[in-house]
């Protein structure tokens, strides 16, 4: 019989949304007649930006067409997309990275784990805690940890304990990290890093030889012009980070589909014989590998972002959602409740009140108000205490919870 990769019997069961649908759904077997509104998800909820759908349109008319239509495109993506990106995105913040830098994909959440691809099995790793689980569950995958402990942690795996106390930023740390996962703005708190904290990271990494992998998928929803958008606004990081982006929380692409990674030529590693080794080769060579590239279709769809239209449009998504962001912030401050976080992200990371742990409020905010979020501790130990409300809904939803909250609730 064959074997099996072992690594995946280490992996936690998923736990956190299953146990949540779990409650909701005995609690609306139980009270037919409420009217739960879900403040959970991590999905967007509204259209796609016309600019994208006009664009989309017209490529499936060129797909349809002899002299226009387009077989294989580069794995890398089209140049016309990765130009516009490196323009716009980077070098109109003043970041030196070059439209060969970037590879576009179909997903963040597959380049992150991806990208273990090219690094050796032996790197020390980093996680902040809380933490989005894609980063954790890669490396259990690829071996790269001991077993879960009683706390839910991975041996073998560094954790950067994030809270108040800190201002959700990881303190830099006093031992040699390998490769550091970096999540700016914070998907679960919400929180930013100031242009300080990154350098402390930039400097960090050049001076241990690490790579920083660094998410920025929210960062269209930073409205502080003093916080940084990219790693690369940050002296040096262009030889220690690797930056992802999608499309999917700025335009509304989660079930459209379309990511970039940057890997700036200047980034290297160690191989086993002790020479050093460029990364950039390291990836395009993994993509050519097993990737084939995003459709046309969809490529055009992402370039109408840059267009005038387009900009103004996903400017109008964001818009809306951080207004949603403002109500819940406002409305459960007014209620009592410490609220971090949806200034410059569309989560808002609840303080649970009273002390209650982060499923006791769950319990409460369901059973009294109909309302449901996400636990903090479904995100790693340090999570326990807190609550992540998202922004993502229609603004009837959001309105109605925050009524009922202000009204009904009381820790
Ligand atoms: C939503 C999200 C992404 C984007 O993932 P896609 O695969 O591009 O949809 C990446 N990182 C974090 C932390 C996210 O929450």
């Amino acid at each position: 019989m064959v074997t099996i990769n072992d690594n995946y019997r280490k992996l936690k069961a998923g736990y956190l949304f299953p146990e949540i649908g779990r409650r909701v759904n005995a609690f609306a077997e139980a009270h037919p007649e409420a009217n739960i509104i879900r403040l959970g998800i991590g999905d967007v909820t509204e259209p796609l930006p016309e600019a994208c759908r006009a664009a989309m349109i017209q490529a499936v008319e060129e797909m349809g067409s002899r002299d226009t239509f387009k077989g294989y495109g580069p794995e890398q993506g089209y140049l016309w997309l990765r130009e516009k990106i490196a323009a716009h995105d980077f070098q109109a913040r003043g970041c030196d990275i070059d439209a060969s830098e970037i590879f576009i994909s179909d997903g963040s959440k597959c380049d992150c784990g991806n990208i273990l691809d090219i690094f050796g099995s032996n790197n020390t790793i980093a996680v902040t805690d809380p933490v989005y689980p894609v980063y954790v569950d890669t490396n259990v995958m690829a071996g790269h940890t001991g077993p879960v402990k009683d706390n839910g942690e991975y041996e073998g795996l560094i954790y950067l304990p994030i809270s108040a106390e800190n201002a959700f930023t990881a303190p830099i740390p006093t031992q040699k990290v390998d490769l550091i996962y970096l999540c700016f703005p914070n998907n679960p708190t919400g929180a930013v890093a100031s242009r300080d904290h990154l350098k402390a990271w930039v400097d960090y990494a050049l001076a241990h030889g690490s790579i920083i992998l660094f998410d920025a998928a929210y960062e269209a929803f930073i409205t502080d012009p003093n916080i940084p958008h990219s790693i690369y606004e940050i002296e040096g990081a262009r030889n220690c980070a690797i930056e992802f982006r999608s499309f999917s929380k700025n335009a509304g692409f989660t079930g459209t589909r379309c990511a970039l990674t940057v890997v700036p030529k200047s980034l290297k590693g160690k191989a086993a014989d002790g020479s050093e080794v460029e990364l950039h080769p390291l990836w395009n060579r993994r993509q050519s590998t097993k990737f084939n590239g995003v459709s046309y279709i969809v490529q055009k769809g992402a370039e109408a972002v840059y267009s005038e239209e387009g900009k103004a449009q996903t400017r109008a998504l964001i818009d809306f959602y951080m207004e949603n962001a403002r109500i819940i912030r406002e409305q459960l401050t007014a209620a009592g409740i410490q609220v971090y976080g949806g200034v410059n992200a569309p989560y808002v990371w609840v303080k649970t009140p009273n002390g209650l742990s982060s499923w006791d409020f769950f319990d409460k905010l369901l059973q009294v108000c109909n309302v449901v979020g996400t636990p903090g501790s479904g995100f790693g130990a340090a999570g326990e205490g807190y609550f992540r409300i998202s922004a993502f809904n229609s603004r009837a939803n959001v309105e109605a919870a925050m009524q009922r909250i202000t009204e009904k609730f009381t820790a």
